[in-house]
């Protein structure tokens, strides 16, 4: 399975990529978990991304573009990958397609998930991510066993620096001027699984699986 998650900022598609990624047993490549671990390593190309990531712009695409290439290049991503994250504007899209035809392969599914600006402000000020392996987390939607540590590695759960509020209403003003119409740019060449994500996590991934036909 080859697919790409769709949708504004903190509709939920981490979550329900995480969600796919086990179902299929593919890799859940994230190009804002990528930025992150770039910068968490010291990289000269994280610190170059996060000045953008900070203010909820786009990292270049010249970057973003190589760093999608390298990452489906490697072995686990042979057989199949869930993009979350990627394309996020048109000329991402068109540079996926040259990608993809030059390595004769297809995508099989595109799913966007929908929510209104409310919610959505909603879950992303909750959101908690956890400072060493990245796991998302919500006030109370997704809450840890014990508040403020993560599950899986016992790491101190924070708030994303742009997860907080003046940084939002920009990720969706970046959404809806260059990651929307992306959506359009799909529905020309296939079909788009659209889903209603204002549901629980589970009833989401519900809709997901069935409309997957799974
Ligand atoms: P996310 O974790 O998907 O919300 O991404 C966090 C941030 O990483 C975004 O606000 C952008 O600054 C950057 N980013 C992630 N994916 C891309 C992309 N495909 N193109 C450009 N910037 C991106
Ligand atoms: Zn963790």
């Amino acid at each position: 399975m080859r697919m790409i998650i769709m949708g504004p900022p903190g509709v939920g598609k981490g979550t329900a990529a995480a969600l796919l990624c086990n179902h299929y047993g593919i890799p859940h490549i994230s190009t804002g978990n990528i930025f992150r671990e770039l910068y968490k390593d010291q990289t000269e190309v994280g610190k170059k991304a996060k000045s953008y990531v900070d203010r909820g712009e786009l990292v270049p695409d010249e970057i973003t573009n190589l760093i999608v290439y390298n990452r489906l290049l490697q072995d686990d991503a042979k057989n199949g990958f869930l993009l979350d994250g990627f394309p996020r504007n048109t000329d991402q899209a068109k540079a996926l397609d040259g990608y993809l035809a030059e390595s004769h392969i297809k995508i099989d599914a595109v799913v966007n998930l929908k929510a209104p600006d409310e919610l959505i402000i909603e879950r992303i000020g909750g959101r908690r991510v956890c400072e060493t392996c990245g796991a998302v987390y919500h006030v109370t939607n997704l809450k840890p066993k014990v508040e403020g540590i993560c599950d899986k590695d016992g790491g101190k759960l924070i708030q994303r620096v742009d997860d907080m509020e003046a940084t939002i209403k920009r990720r969706l003003g970046v959404y809806y001027s260059q990651t929307e119409p992306v959506i359009g740019y799909y529905e020309k060449k296939g079909a788009v699984i659209h889903i209603d994500g204002t549901g629980t996590i589970e009833a989401v991934n519900a809709l997901i699986m069935k409309a997957l036909g799974e």
